[in-house]
């Protein structure tokens, strides 16, 4: 089998299809493995991630593949979400002993940046979301016309609420603005991390460079006859009728198998194809349609320490995360220092930005949530600006989606873009991976089960999950 991509899609199948016995070839144009989620050395020396990957306890498929390559133990879990304000003061959210979907009430009624009128509104809305196990009667029958912002508002939520609240979660969580996310994408969020079950919240944050967490993928595949070759880009799919008869790569040579699976991003997909397969199948044109959002990373580096928070979430700030990476690596990030990294989802605004504007305008922004910035010296900053980070989960982009097993006989697909029902996410790419494992598996007659289950509602969440 030939798996081309090693993003988090390719490497899950590929892993999937080993683990059923198969020799799999991944070939990944790059010189390192991870795609979007991948960390590399900048010319000084420092590791740096394309940029801060998290995962909640939500993600139960990715939580399986990092067991699977054994990465499970470089993710740390924080059960406390840290909030700062632009004047520096800090909340917290956090789960208390009570039957989901109240678990985090406490907290949230302590909330300090939410008045009592803000509070009630969110409070009526994540009912609703909750009663009806994640599925509102007033989205069922919505082929994605609604967006989360008009779905809020016809909830009454209150300006505060939508800023320092919704907006913070959803944002972050599918990188796009309210205005333009679906809303059944935006309340599946609220049902999974925050309503059905204790944990869905817990925010994993890897402890060593993203590159690191796929160090296992090689023995996985290698144990199965395997292999996987880094600057191996595939520069074509060689089809004949309706099948693949080989794939080109960029050096000239060509590679048969029994079967392909193209986990590359979903703008190169139709490029890999000749041009009168992908008029034909609108499974493969109609993926053109599909629409991307930025994300942007700031990585700052101080000469002592500035922060003593693991992370920090900003209200009503561009700057939406701190990450505090020389904590979080356990001291090795910068050792006289501290390494910070800065991320903004959604970052529409700063892309015709320069990137020394950008700098300018985040530390402005943390000049009161961490005072220690203004006497430390900002001994280097560089910007990473990623202006299709994921696709948008506009309404209506469930459509253009494409389902893992393609309308070419031997081409199986996998992609946080390709169907999953989940929005563009490192969880969603390994869904997608194990799918398409699935698919190849039923193809050849020896069905395997790959997919986690979501997480299992709890207490109160378990009648109104089963009534969905
Ligand atoms: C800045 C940023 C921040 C993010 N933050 C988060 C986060 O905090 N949490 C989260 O869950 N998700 C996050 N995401 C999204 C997450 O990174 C992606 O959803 C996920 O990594 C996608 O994996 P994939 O395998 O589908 O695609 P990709 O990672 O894009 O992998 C595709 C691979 O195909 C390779 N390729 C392309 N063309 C060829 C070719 N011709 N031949 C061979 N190989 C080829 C590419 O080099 C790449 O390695 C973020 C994304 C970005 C960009």
């Amino acid at each position: 089998m030939i798996v081309i991509g090693g993003g988090l899609a390719g490497l899950s199948s590929a892993v999937a299809l080993a683990e059923a016995g198969h020799r799999v070839r991944l070939l990944e144009k790059r010189p390192h493995l991870g795609g979007r989620a991948a960390s590399y050395v900048l010319p000084g020396g420092e590791h740096v991630d394309n940029c801060q990957h998290v995962t909640l306890g939500c993600c139960t498929n990715l939580a399986d593949f990092y067991g699977r390559v054994g990465a499970a133990e470089k993710i740390r879990f924080f059960d406390r979400l840290l909030f700062a304000t632009p004047d520096g003061r800090r909340g917290a959210m956090e789960s208390f002993p009570l039957p989901p979907p109240l678990h985090m009430a406490p907290s949230f009624v302590r909330f300090p940046f939410l008045g009592w009128a803000d509070k009630l509104a969110i409070a009526r809305a994540l009912l609703t979301i909750a009663f009806s196990g994640g599925r509102p009667a007033d989205l069922s029958g919505d082929v994605g016309g609604t967006t989360m912002l008009a779905w809020l508002q016809k909830h009454r939520q209150t300006e505060p609420a939508i800023r320092r609240f919704w907006e913070v979660i959803l944002v972050s969580a599918l990188d796009e603005e309210l205005h333009r996310i679906d809303a059944r994408y935006g309340i599946d969020v609220f049902w999974k991390a925050f309503l059905s079950a204790r944990g869905g919240y817990r925010l994993g944050i890897p402890c060593v460079p993203l590159g690191e967490l796929y160090d296992g993928c090689k023995d996985a595949i290698a144990r199965r006859g395997g292999e996987v070759l880094l600057r191996a880009g595939v520069r074509g799919f060689q089809v004949t009728g309706n099948q693949v008869a080989g794939v080109a790569r960029e050096d000239g040579s060509v590679e048969t198998a029994d079967y392909y699976v193209a986990a590359v991003p979903h703008d190169i997909l139709p490029e890999l194809l000749p041009a009168e397969v992908v008029e034909r199948e609108p499974v493969f044109s109609s993926v053109r349609n599909l629409r991307t959002s930025p994300i942007t990373g700031v990585h700052l580096w101080y000469d002592r320490i500035v922060m003593h928070e693991p992370f920090l979430t900003l209200l009503d700030s561009t700057t939406q995360w701190v990450f505090n990476k020389t904590q979080l690596y356990g001291g090795g990030a910068a050792p006289d220092g501290q390494y910070l990294q800065l991320v903004i989802s959604a970052s529409h605004s700063l892309v015709p930005l320069s990137r020394q504007e950008i700098i300018e305008l985040c530390l402005n922004e943390l000049r009161e949530v961490l005072p220690g910035i203004r006497e430390a010296k900002l001994v280097k900053g560089t910007v990473i600006k990623e202006t299709a980070a994921t696709f948008s989960p506009a309404p209506g982009s469930d459509r253009w989606r494409p389902a893992q097993k393609s309308p070419l006989k031997e081409l199986f697909l996998a992609g946080d873009w390709t169907f999953t029902g989940w929005p563009s996410t490192m969880e969603g790419a390994v869904r997608s991976g194990y799918l398409a494992a699935e698919a190849i598996l039923s193809d050849l007659g020896a069905p395997q089960k790959f997919l986690q289950l979501d997480l299992p509602a709890e207490g109160l969440a378990r009648l109104w999950a089963r009534k969905s």
